[in-house]
């Protein structure tokens, strides 16, 4: 249930109305627009009167939400979530590219790619260390140490380092990491993203091989309601019939993900399509589609990666590929 308040409504009232509503046992989510201040009542509403609340004088309105996500729910939340990672801003109008290979491989690898990304824009660095692999014989990420070449390429070039947790068992290496991507594999790994809601570090949640978008929400939830609002979503294609591509990109997730949330949603061109020269129309696709930002797979020698060369773009392939992005930004932006 959400409950509108008037504008201006003194603080003493509002206090008093929110303790009454704490009094009933509800959790109560409190979202304070330009105008107006949004209470999300979380819990069992079933015995609150509607009517009761909705006659008070500092009361606008009151409705019913039937969406079982509600921290991520953008009812509760009118305006737009903007996740901030250092000076770096994704949401709320703020469109940012992250950039780098798909895993970590050696010093010269990771730096050589991250000064690449960073001349042509991008003001993220992805790298994995940990790698989801689908066969246990393929080069499973240098775990730790690529976490420390991550925070080389950090120091060297500025830009904040996104790389992916598998297991709750490796969150004390991911301290110092800036934002910790749970992929596709682990959306519904309920235990991980429950602690994640208590890392306090932003979260990119992918989308799994095979999930609906409300699963993706709820999955958002769980870590939203363990304490963490600081939740980017993101589309990566998903599972279907097609036989020529990876996995099918689903662009329209975008403006549906925006009208049901006000969480950022970003898109990932290089796991979606599997093919680097597929990469650079979905990632202009995806940007005049609304996206709030992109991860691209981008390696200085994608013939001899260890994990996803076929679909990763050279440096100066994506650096061609960020000028467009600006042009359509310029006009697709708000
Ligand atoms: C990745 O980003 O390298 C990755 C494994 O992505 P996904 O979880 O979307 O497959
Ligand atoms: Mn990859």
């Amino acid at each position: 249930m959400i409950v509108v308040l008037k504008p201006g409504v003194q603080e003493e009232k509002r206090t008093q109305l929110i303790e009454w509503l704490k009094g009933m046992g509800l959790g109560i989510h409190i979202s304070d627009g330009d105008y107006q201040t949004v209470l999300g009542l979380i819990g069992d509403t079933s015995k609150v009167d509607m009517d009761l609340i909705e006659s008070l004088d500092i009361v606008d309105s009151v409705k019913r939400v039937s969406e079982p996500f509600k921290c991520c729910n953008r009812k509760f939340h009118p305006d737009d979530m903007i996740v901030e990672v250092g000076d770096v801003k994704i949401g709320g109008g703020n469109f940012c590219m992250i950039a780098g290979p798909c895993s970590v491989e050696t010093e010269e690898q990771i730096l050589g790619v991250a000064k690449a990304v960073k001349a042509s824009g991008a003001n993220m660095l992805r790298g994995g260390a940990f790698k989801p692999r689908t066969s246990p014989y393929d080069f499973q990420g240098l775990k730790d140490k690529g976490i420390e070449l991550l925070k080389i390429a950090r120091q060297e070039t500025g830009l904040p380092i996104v790389t992916e947790i598998m297991s709750v068992s490796d969150l004390h290496l991911f301290e110092d990491v800036d934002v910790l991507q749970v992929g596709a594999r682990n959306m519904q790994n309920f235990d991980l993203l429950r602690e994640l809601g208590q890392f306090g570090k932003p979260i990119l949640l992918k989308r799994g091989l095979a999930n609906t978008l409300k699963e993706l929400l709820m999955s958002a939830e769980y870590i939203m309601a363990s304490g963490n609002e600081q939740v980017i979503l993101c589309e990566r294609g998903i599972r279907t019939f097609d036989d020529y591509t990876r996995n099918t990109l689903d662009l329209a997730a975008v403006p549906m993900l925006r009208e049901l949330t006000h969480l950022p949603i970003i898109v990932d061109p290089s796991h979606a399509t599997g093919i680097a020269r597929l990469v650079p129309p979905m990632a202009l696709a995806a940007t005049a589609g609304g996206a709030d930002g992109l991860i691209i797979e981008v390696h200085n020698d994608p013939i001899h990666a260890l994990c996803d060369g076929a679909q990763s773009l050279r440096p100066e392939e994506y650096d061609e590929l960020a000028k467009q992005i600006m042009k359509i930004r310029e006009v697709v932006a708000k």
